[in-house]
Formats: C-alpha cells, sequence, structure tokens
C-alpha cells in the first residue's frame, strides 16, 4: 500500500510509515493511493460471519504485504472482543449499536485496532513513540484506554476544559501510567490545532510525536470494516443500502466512503451535523467556511468547526482543501452531492428525536445517535427513498447521562467498562492555549 497527503507536497510513503507518523510532513493527511476492490464473492462470503472475521478478512485484503496473517488475526480478534448489535427501529431502518466497546462509543474500533498495529510494528523496530491526540471527549478516552500498559508508547491527552463531560473526562484522568491528559482553557479546535503545531514543528521532532486522532490512517480503515459488516447482515449483494453518520470531524464518515470505494453497494451516505453547519452549506454552495468558534451543541463530541478529514473527502472527490480550509480545486460537486446528503440538526430537533424514539419504540438513544436519526428521517422525507437504511449509534447513553437525563427522564445506567473510573483519583495538567506553553510543557516532559 502506498499513502499520498492530501496536500501533494509531500512523499508517498508506506502503511507502517503513515500510521506511526500520523500527519504528512506537509500538514496534510495520507490517503491510500489504492484500495483494494472487493468482488461480490469476497463480500457474499461474510455473510453470518461473526464481526472480528468480517474484520480479519477484509484486512487481510486491505493490508497485504503489510502484515503477516496470523499476527493480524491475533490483532483483530484481541481488539474486537464486543459485540455489534444491529436493532431494527423499523421495516427498513435499523440502529447499529458502536457503543459496547471498553469506552462505550465507536471511536473503540479504530482506537483498538489502531493501537494493536502501532505496538506490532514498534515492537518489530524497537521504538517508542509519543501519541498526542485531541479530544472533545471520546477520542481521548478511546485511545488512552486502547494504549494503556503498551510498552513502546507513551500518550498525551488534550481535552477543551469545558466541552467535555465529566464522565468523558475521569475515563482520561484516571488511568495513569502511560497515560497523561491535559485540560486546555479553550475549544477542541484549539486543541486540535496545537497538536498540529507541534507535529509540524523542528524543535520537537527528536521527541517522536505522533497522532491518534482521525488524521491518522490508522484511525480510519477500522471505520469502514462495520459498514460492510452492517451490509453482509442485512442486504444481499448487490442490494443497496444508506448510511446515516452523525459527523463532526468526518473521520467516521470517512471510513463509509473507503468501504464504497472498496465497493460496498452504499446508495446515499446521510453526513448529519449538529449546527455547525460548515460541511452541509459547503455540499449546498461549493463555498467553503468554517465556522470559528465552533458552536457548543447537545451532542458534543461534534462540535467542529473545520473537520480535518474534510481534506480527504475532497482529495477523493478529485478536488484539493489545505489544512487552513482553503479549497484550491474544488472536487466534483456534482458526484458528491449524488453520493452524499448532508444536513444539520438543531438541538431542539435532537431533544425532540430523542424523545420521540423513546415514545415510540421504547429504545433509548444520546444526542449524537439522534442526530445520526434526525438525518435519515429528513432524508427519507425528502427523497421518499424507502432503501434499506442503518443509522449509526456512536455512543452509549450513559456516557452523556445529563443530557439523557433532562431530555428523557431517564438515568442511563452504566455499562460496566465506564463503572471503575467512577470512583478513581484524576489526575491532570493544565494549560492554556497558548502554542509556546505547550511546547515547553512537551519539551520538560518528554526530555
Ligand atoms: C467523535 C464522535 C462523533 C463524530 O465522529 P467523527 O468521526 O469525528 O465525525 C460522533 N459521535 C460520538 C459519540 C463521537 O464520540
Amino acid at each position: 500500500m502506498k499513502l499520498y497527503s492530501t496536500n501533494l507536497q509531500a512523499a508517498e510513503v508506506s502503511f507502517e510509515t503513515a500510521l506511526i507518523e500520523g500527519q504528512a510532513p506537509d500538514k496534510g493527511l495520507y490517503l491510500p493511493r489504492s484500495l483494494p476492490l472487493l468482488s461480490k464473492e469476497d463480500i457474499v462470503s461474510l455473510k453470518d460471519k461473526p464481526y472480528p472475521e468480517v474484520a480479519f478478512r477484509v484486512l487481510r485484503k486491505v493490508l497485504e504485504g503489510e502484515i503477516d496473517e496470523l499476527s493480524l488475526k491475533e490483532i483483530v480478534y484481541d481488539a474486537y472482543n464486543y459485540d455489534v448489535p444491529l436493532e431494527e427501529l423499523n421495516e427498513n431502518t435499523y440502529i447499529m449499536r458502536l457503543d459496547r466497546g471498553p469506552t462505550a462509543s465507536f471511536k473503540d474500533f479504530a482506537a483498538r485496532l489502531m493501537a494493536r498495529l502501532m505496538q506490532y510494528y514498534l515492537k518489530k523496530d524497537s521504538k517508542k513513540i509519543t501519541i498526542l491526540t485531541a479530544t472533545s471527549g471520546d477520542t481521548g478516552s478511546a485511545v488512552a484506554h486502547a494504549f494503556y500498559g503498551l510498552d513502546n508508547v507513551r500518550v498525551i491527552v488534550l481535552f477543551p476544559r469545558t466541552e467535555v463531560s465529566e464522565r468523558q473526562r475521569k475515563q482520561m484522568t484516571t488511568l495513569q501510567k502511560n497515560i497523561s491528559a491535559i485540560s486546555i482553557d479553550g475549544k477542541f479546535d484549539d486543541c486540535q490545532a496545537m497538536v498540529k503545531s507541534a507535529f509540524s514543528d523542528d524543535q520537537l521532532r527528536h521527541l517522536n510525536l505522533s497522532s491518534a486522532n482521525s488524521i491518522n490512517i490508522g484511525r480510519l480503515i477500522p471505520q469502514s470494516l462495520y459498514y460492510i459488516y452492517a451490509y453482509v447482515n442485512l442486504c444481499n449483494y448487490p442490494e443497496e443500502i444508506i448510511f446515516s453518520i452523525p459527523s463532526g470531524n468526518f473521520g467516521n464518515m470517512m471510513g463509509c466512503v473507503l468501504a464504497k470505494t472498496m465497493g460496498l453497494p452504499v446508495k446515499k451516505i446521510v453526513a448529519s451535523v449538529n449546527e455547525n453547519d460548515e460541511f452541509p452549506s459547503f455540499l449546498s454552495t461549493g463555498e467553503y467556511h468554517k465556522i470559528v468558534p465552533s458552536l457548543n451543541c447537545l451532542s458534543n463530541a461534534m462540535n467542529v468547526g473545520h473537520p480535518s478529514n474534510l481534506a480527504r473527502l475532497i482529495a477523493v472527490y478529485g478536488g484539493q482543501m489545505d489544512e487552513l480550509g482553503n479549497v484550491n480545486k474544488l472536487p466534483d460537486m456534482e458526484q458528491l452531492r449524488n453520493d452524499i446528503y448532508s444536513i444539520s440538526v438543531t438541538d431542539e430537533e435532537t431533544k425532540v428525536t430523542m424523545r420521540d424514539i423513546l415514545d415510540s419504540y421504547g429504545i433509548l438513544i444520546e444526542p449524537h445517535g439522534a442526530v445520526g436519526i434526525k438525518g435519515l428521517s429528513d432524508y427519507r422525507n425528502n427523497t421518499a427513498d424507502k432503501t434499506i437504511a442503518v443509522t449509526l449509534e456512536t455512543a452509549h447513553p450513559a456516557k452523556f447521562p445529563e443530557e439523557v437525563k433532562s431530555v428523557t427522564g431517564i438515568d442511563p445506567e452504566l455499562p460496566i467498562s465506564l463503572k471503575d473510573a467512577e470512583s478513581k483519583e484524576e489526575h491532570m495538567d493544565l494549560l492554556t492555549k497558548d502554542y509556546e506553553k505547550f511546547k515547553e510543557y512537551l519539551l520538560s516532559k518528554l526530555s
């Protein structure tokens, strides 16, 4: 596999290099030059297989020549030791619950596989790295848990002080060992900008910094697998399917784009966002304006005013966007609109949807999942498209207890995996969004 940078100013690299380095030296994001095409036989043969087996069989093709099959199989089965339920909402609509991993959000899928792949390569090469990651809440905990206790990796998580829930914070601050957490007096976009600056800072090169947020291609590839799993469980090839994806930084949605590129018959991707509506506006007008600062919405893990992964999406559709959000070459907008439908969902609509789903189906969902459901129903109302659809529940309701309780009156029960962190002591450092201070911190902590 050869990967290129979306800024087109860096050399092509191998999968191992892209995985370990995270961001390209020209500040672009790595994308595979090509991906294997899944044949009809490939797709049909995945039917009725357990999740790790589906994941292994697809990855074996994607990562052919990059890792031996035996190690890959071990890694995949070790990473995916939890359920992936597909719940029927009505005749042609399903909810895929991606909330059964150890930190109860879909980020576990990517983080657990990526961590194990990194450990595999680092150990092989006797190298050590420090992962820097910016989080709007769930990435940080998923990444921290995924790498916790691994010998060759140290993790530093930056989170916006007032934008993560108490429970999300505890998932990051109670681990210790090789995990450090920094509370930033700023927004998610500030955290992300600090991390990006550190990666491209020559004076920090010797620290072997790497990323684990959705700018790492190792995060993206695992996020293509559950779309394939949902498809083979619900459809007969070549029947088409719709996915509705509650989106913030668009890593999850890019996973679906990769699955579609590999030949999965995806009729439409519904990219549902909260009031940070830069993407649906871009899709309709062809003009991109990031939202600075991003708006604080109920679905807080999606409060992103300039999603990093748009650079990748635009690259896949033949355009070019730099890391600042300048569109230097427009993608094929017609094709983009044909494949993707995008809608902004207000907080009020999110709440109404949470109550509706509880009243009509007895199913409790949290705000992010509600954005996905509302986006899908909007798409259906606008198009009368009855094609089978899967909407993603990206976190467990207990990750957002205050929001869920105030909207539905129900105090969601905590999964066992989350109970642990509640009572442990928290450890974190406090910093402002000043990059120079952050740099000093890294130099003193890591040198
Ligand atoms: C991160 C996150 C999202 C957004 O995913 P992106 O890949 O950033 O678009 C949605 N829901 C939850 C619960 C999340 O943690």
